[in-house]
């Protein structure tokens, strides 16, 4: 980690004090029939360069919404998003966004999918080429670089559209719900591995999960919503050294944390009067 991101003994970032990502105030949802629906009001977010930060809440809370909205394919109803100092409205080539489904391009090898970043940014053919190939050594994909989506296992799919999301050096990186259609083995081993691949990276990283055990292992704080129209009802700094990975599920900080996190979404649920999707 180089220039004015600090990384302190816990292998926590220090905040730079300038945040990469800041929500305030945010209200988001879509119109039907000329008709606003709201789907997540009051939403405040304060991810730094540096950090990473987890959303957790149950199925149609919005949280696939705000991530639109901060990757900039739509605009909240209310409410301001700001990536560092730029303007709201130039968030769309800055911010990466890897959706809930990978949708990586069935006909495009591994390779020329990896580069889509960069094509769409105007870097040369050959030059995203050779940036997606060296980065897909350290993603495990060197040996499918020229096989298509369809042969790849969803494990490796995952990894081919996490690598794609991170090739163009945005200084805001979304992920939404990057592992949910994986096996239990499959999803830890890429959770552990997504933690030591991104830790040394200078974004501001917003994760959405509904899996409080990836948010406890790889985020520096947690933001709990309520079911939908969703709110934040806590939030939690996650003061656990790194590397996390499998040790750490059973130390006794983990499972007070993950407790409250539990809580905290079944009394978002009860507040709501909602069953926890
Ligand atoms: P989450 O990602 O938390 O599961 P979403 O943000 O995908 O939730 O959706 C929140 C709610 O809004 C859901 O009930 C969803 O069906 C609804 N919704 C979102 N966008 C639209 C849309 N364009 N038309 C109709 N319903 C929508
Ligand atoms: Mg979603």
């Amino acid at each position: 980690m180089t220039g004015n991101v600090e990384t302190l003994g816990t292998g926590v970032p220090a905040s730079t004090g300038t945040p990469g990502l800041s929500v305030s105030g945010v209200s988001v949802g879509y119109e039907m029939g000329g008709e606003r629906c709201v789907v997540a009001r009051d939403l405040n977010i304060e991810v730094a360069a540096g950090e990473f930060a987890a959303i957790i809440g149950p199925s149609g809370c919005g949280k696939s919404t705000l991530l639109s909205a901060i990757a900039g394919l739509a605009e909240p109803f209310e409410g301001q998003i700001r990536i560092g100092n730029t303007p709201t409205a130039n968030r769309l080539g800055i911010v990466a966004y890897m959706q809930q489904k990978d949708l990586l391009l069935p006909w495009r090898t591994v390779l020329a999918n990896a580069r889509l970043g960069l094509e769409l940014a105007g870097v040369a053919q050959d030059v995203a080429n050779e940036a997606a190939a060296e980065r897909a050594s350290e993603f495990g994909l060197s040996n499918v670089i020229d096989s298509y989506p369809w042969q790849l296992s969803g494990g490796m799919r995952q990894r081919a559209a996490l690598l794609r999301a991170t090739l163009p050096e945005s200084p805001v990186l979304l992920l939404d719900e990057p592992f949910g259609a994986l096996d239990a083995i499959t999803r830890r081993h890429l959770q552990e591995w997504l933690a030591s691949v991104l830790d040394r990276a200078e974004r501001a990283v917003l994760l959405v999960t509904h899996d409080v055990e990836e948010a406890l292992l790889l985020a520096d704080r947690v933001y709990v919503m309520s079911p939908g129209p969703g709110t934040i009802v806590d939030t939690v700094d996650v003061a656990i050294d790194r590397p996390r990975g499998e040790s750490t599920v059973t130390m006794p900080e983990f499972i007070a944390l993950k407790s409250r996190l539990l809580s905290a979404l079944s009394s978002g649920a009860a507040a709501s009067g909602g069953a926890p999707a």
